[in-house]
């Protein structure tokens, strides 16, 4: 099996090559039987869905017949969202869930990722257990014991009630506003979910990329260089605002009214302004999201704590200091009104409730928030050297802070340097975040000379 990438989050590769029926099944049914035995129940019931690949129904369909072989009942959600997915495995009270996307990967790609019974992916510990089941022999359901399956039809408007509940956001005053917005679903996942929200919320929508053909219109990425034309319509339709979300519509991008993409990282920035204004609590995002974050937090005297890369990792902590805000600075908003999971579709809602509180234009609000700049950089070397070169970091600029909890992350007073294995590749990567392009590049490219003098470096 070529391209096959495990991780804490799951499995994922090129269908056919990486991934494909047979192996999904596999997983599938061990999935099914563990989460039986975690959750000691008879009647273990697994939600299914997942985003709109042209690979998914044949892979949802192994999936299931996985978990039914199993003697595990499955409720099939069809094309759903993640975070719909993921608050629908708490809200049905299942055992856990299946989800089949690739995230914001091309269309030949799929994925499978694995849900624990509290509507959040599989903890890392939990993962690395299931991993290891998979070379035991599954043991298939007798024949009067097989799963039952079933359909559910009330999964979106479940996910968009809890969005339309959460009570610090006035809903009625959005409705009022008739805001005009511009949604680019990019033919994924979010078609359906995302332009309802937000005729819920009383916008004139404008779509975009709606059909769930898993024909994706430009690379799926919510990145700026991906989004000119979303930009562009918002420009020709005098929109109040833009939204981009990625296939499985947990990662969002924001337009402004100008028709200008905003940054990924402004996504977060600009939901924990709204939500810090109105409760209190610390943050928590990633070591590689933007130091932004501690400007916006100070600013509420409030803390941000920082964990791992991995939205498991943010949502986890969240969970435990009962922040209010949290996630990552690639567009993921976590607000766990609805779940401790990034969450495109709640995003909207906060963004427009800050803008509705606010009574600002977007743009305007946007340049509010401290700007920095970020740099990124590579070391390439023979893979015995990488500890070695690790360890080195550990070693340099003796007199700054260092956070060791990814690789190593050092902080200066208005900069940072975040050095780290690559989880799929044989390179070490070096982010830098400082006040000026230039700059962060800067430092990138001294601190690569500090850890590899002699060598040359891409
Ligand atoms: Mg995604």
């Amino acid at each position: 099996m070529k391209e096959q990438m495990k991780s804490v989050s799951g499995i994922r590769g090129i269908f056919g090559q990486g991934i494909n029926p047979e192996i999904v099944t596999i997983y599938a049914a061990h999935f099914g039987k563990m989460q039986t035995e975690r959750h000691s129940k008879k009647n273990t019931k697994i939600i299914v869905g997942r985003d709109s690949r042209t690979t998914g129904e044949a892979l949802a369909n192994a999936v299931i017949a996985g978990l039914l072989a199993v003697g595990v009942d499955v409720v099939y959600l069809g094309i759903v969202a993640t975070p719909t997915l993921l608050l629908n495995v708490k809200e049905l009270k299942a055992q856990g869930g299946i989800c089949i996307t690739a995230s914001h990967n091309p269309a030949q790609w799929n994925a499978m990722k694995f849900v624990d019974a509290n509507g959040m992916f599989l903890f890392p510990e939990v993962m690395s257990d299931f991993l290891k089941r998979l070379d035991d022999t599954i043991e298939y359901a007798q024949w009067n014991k097989i799963g039952k399956l079933s359909e559910d039809y009330d999964a979106v408007w479940r996910h968009i009630k809890k969005i339309l509940a959460i009570k610090y956001i006035n809903i009625e005053k959005i409705r009022q506003k008739r805001y005009k917005v511009v949604i680019d679903s990019v033919n994924g996942a979010g078609g359906t979910i995302s332009p309802t929200l937000l005729r819920e919320l009383g916008c004139q929508v404008i779509e975009m990329n709606s059909q769930p053909t898993g024909l994706f219109a430009h690379n799926p990425e919510p990145l700026a260089k991906n989004l000119t034309k979303i930009c562009a319509e918002v420009k020709k339709h005098n929109a109040d605002i833009g939204f981009a979300t990625d296939p499985d519509v947990d990662r969002l991008a924001i337009i402004d009214e100008r028709g200008r993409c905003i940054g990924e990282e402004f996504s977060l920035l600009l939901a924990a302004k709204f939500v810090l204004s109105l409760k209190k609590g610390d943050v928590v995002t990633n070591l590689s999201t933007s130091m932004a974050n501690e400007d916006i937090a100070k600013e509420y005297g409030v803390n941000v704590h920082r964990t791992k890369v991995g939205e498991i990792n943010v949502g986890k902590t969240m969970k435990e200091l009962k922040s209010p805000i949290g996630g990552e600075g690639n567009g993921g908003i976590i607000c766990p009104e609805v779940n401790y999971t990034r969450d495109a579709i709640a995003g909207m809602a906060l963004i427009l409730g800050y803008i509705t509180k606010r009574e600002k234009k977007i743009s305007e609000l946007a340049n509010e928030i401290p700007k920095y700049a970020f740099a990124k950089n590579k070391i390439e070397t023979d893979i015995e050297k990488i500890n070695e070169i690790i360890e080195k970091a550990k070693t340099i600029y003796p007199e700054t802070k260092k956070d060791t909890t990814d690789g190593i992350k050092i902080i200066f007073e208005k900069e940072w340097i975040h050095i780290r294995k690559s989880g799929t590749e044989p390179i070490i990567r070096v982010y830098c975040e400082a006040k000026t392009e230039k700059r962060a590049k800067e430092i990138c490219e001294q601190t690569i000379k500090l850890l590899m003098p002699t060598e040359t470096h891409k």
